[in-house]
């Protein structure tokens, strides 16, 4: 069934009978050409385009929980691609991209709010290091904008100008940042991808990966075996337990970060604003909610949920940026797992384990990258070899030092 105007007013007319379930719930197969581990966005993104670029038809994702239950419906759902270095600002590119021909492709609506993102800097120095990122920018063909104090105070007036320790002295504008709806980007590939034939089994973990001489031969799942050719691991902040299943030792650390969400109140922030001078990210719902967060609770964690220091922190600089959110209401938070990498890039490539791919180390930034993220994957597994735009996050990089720092924090997972 297409989504369209016609299907509501259909609809509307036929007392919303004839509405079908987005996705099937199949049983395993015995096997499949190509098994995706995690039914979070990545992974939807991979199975979608094996299926639509590379014509691939036999093909499951498994998930053991709920689809959208991982890191893509947790989320703070900012996109962006201002990215500075060369390994990474093509790809992110290309994400942003993918994200503005999204709906028309999956024929859904996932929300894409182009809302522009605001990076604010507080001194001098600061202001450098944007106009230098900016410039990258701009020579890899993405735009990006310089901004002054007065006109950052134009759009967004609510922030505090004069802070006696944060003055804000402007800020880099991507205009055509913003946000998605995260729940619909799970819904929406989940369903496009169930169209071309793939089987979304949920509640399904995998809870070992069966090696036949150095080749793959599947995975063992509480659901039982599943034969598969090839195998690509999408599952985030548990990518190192499931890759240990297959005698892998990845450099990556499991972290909680949180967010949070106020009460709906009157459209006054339009844009997402970053805090220069801490770790903070808020924008405002469609529904009216302020969406905000911070940084990662700081140690290492399997748990989706997170503690009190870092909210007492994020709580902090949200009042240094907009003292006015200190009369809000917060109404929820919550916790996701990350995945974070020894450089704070991602990891896109085969493993030594014939048959065997890797999708992981994406921090705090994953979600703007499912688009490209399963693209690139789905070519690296489709072709054996890594697609240009994702040539750069392989997984030998921390033997040989070709590092993709880009926030030059050194090999601290806990500060990328
Ligand atoms: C609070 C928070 C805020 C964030 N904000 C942003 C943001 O604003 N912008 C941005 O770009 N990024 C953001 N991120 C990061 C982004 O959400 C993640 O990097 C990205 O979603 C990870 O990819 P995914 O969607 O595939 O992960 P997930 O949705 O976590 O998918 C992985 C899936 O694998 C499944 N899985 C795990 N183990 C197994 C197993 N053994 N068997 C089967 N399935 C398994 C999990 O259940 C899960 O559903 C944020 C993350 C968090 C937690």
């Amino acid at each position: 069934m297409r989504y369209s105007i016609f299907s509501v007013l259909r609809e509307a007319f036929n007392g919303q009978r004839g509405w079908r379930p987005a996705w099937r719930e199949p049983d395993p197969k015995p096997a499949y050409d190509v098994v995706i581990v995690g039914g979070g966005g990545h992974g939807l993104a991979t199975a979608y385009y094996l299926a639509k670029v590379h014509g691939l038809r036999n093909i499951a994702v498994v998930e053991r929980g709920y689809l959208g239950s991982g890191n893509v419906g947790r989320n703070t759902t900012i996109v962006r691609s201002n990215y500075l270095l060369p390994g990474n600002t093509p790809f992110y590119e290309w994400s942003l991209k993918l994200w503005e021909g999204l709906e028309q492709d999956l024929n859904y609506n996932a929300m894409v709010s182009q809302r522009g993102v605001l990076n604010l800097c507080h001194t001098d120095s600061q202001r450098d290091a944007y106009a230098r990122r900016g410039n990258a920018m701009r020579l890899c063909g993405v735009d990006a904008e310089l901004l002054d104090r007065e006109q950052v105070r134009a759009l967004v007036p609510i922030l505090d100008f004069d802070h006696a320790r944060f003055p804000i002295k402007g800020g880099l504008l991507q205009r055509r940042g913003g946000t998605v709806r995260h729940d619909a980007v799970a819904w929406g590939y989940a369903r496009a991808a169930d169209q071309r034939g793939v089987d979304i089994i949920q509640n399904c973990e995998v809870t070992g990966i069966r090696i036949e001489g150095g080749r793959i031969i599947g995975v063992e799942t509480t659901r039982g075996f599943i034969g598969a050719k090839k195998v690509g691991l999408a599952c985030a902040g548990r990518t190192s337990q499931v890759a240990a299943m297959a005698g892998l030792r990845l450099p990556i650390e499991s972290h909680v970060l949180q967010a949070f969400v106020s009460e709906g109140v009157k459209p006054l922030l339009h844009h997402v604003v970053t805090f220069g001078a801490g770790h903070f990210y808020v924008s405002q719902s469609d529904k009216g909610g302020l969406v905000f967060g911070g940084d990662i609770d700081g140690y290492n964690s399997y748990a989706q949920r997170g503690n009190l220091p870092t909210i007492e922190d994020v709580m902090e600089e949200g009042f240094a940026l907009i003292p006015s959110l200190g009369r809000l209401r917060v109404l929820r938070h919550w916790g996701g797992i990350m995945d974070m990498s020894m450089d704070g890039s991602p990891i896109i490539d085969r493993t030594p384990v014939e048959g065997l791919y890797l999708n992981c180390g994406w921090c705090y930034g994953g979600f703007k990258a499912t688009p490209a993220s399963g693209w690139c994957f789905a070519h690296t597994i489709a072709r054996d070899e890594p697609h240009p735009l994702n040539a750069a996050y392989r997984l030998d990089r921390f033997a040989t030092g070709a590092l993709i720092d880009e926030k030059g924090s050194g090999a601290q997972p806990n500060l990328h």
